[in-house]
């Protein structure tokens, strides 16, 4: 059987979850939360988390597609809030991608024109 462990008390999401990390939350439900990134790239900069500790967005698709999807409604629903007529959805994915949290995160961000291609 595997039994999916749903906090890492290492984490630093996990703290930020549980409370133990202060933020102030943009949104918060049973399976997900969001918050402002502590260093923003942009005028909006979200970070919007499954509430269960998984590493990375590609084994959260796998353990849930529900939650997954969330994170993409959530964003679409901050947006509109803010009134983003654009905003970029970035899913970094290891290390070599820039990963540096490995708690699965979708970084919304918006508010001024983005380059293309990201570096
Ligand atoms: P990534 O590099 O994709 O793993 O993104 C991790 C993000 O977490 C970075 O954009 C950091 O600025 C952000 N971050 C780190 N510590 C905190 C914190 N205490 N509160 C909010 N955001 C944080
Ligand atoms: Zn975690």
């Amino acid at each position: 059987m595997v039994i999916f462990v749903t906090q890492d008390p290492e984490c630093l999401f996990c703290k930020i979850i549980s409370g133990a990390i202060p933020v102030d939350f943009v949104f918060q439900s049973q399976s997900v939360v969001a918050f402002n990134d502590i260093n923003p790239q942009a005028p909006t900069h979200v970070l919007i988390i499954p509430t269960i500790h998984v590493e990375n967005i590609a084994d959260l698709a796998q353990i849930s597609p529900e939650v997954t999807a969330e994170l993409f409604t959530i964003a679409r629903g901050i947006a509109a809030e803010r009134g983003l007529v654009g905003y970029r959805s970035i899913l970094n994915t290891g290390a070599d991608a820039g990963q540096s949290v490995f708690h699965a995160h979708l970084h919304l961000i918006g508010g001024r024109s983005l380059a293309w291609p990201p570096g």
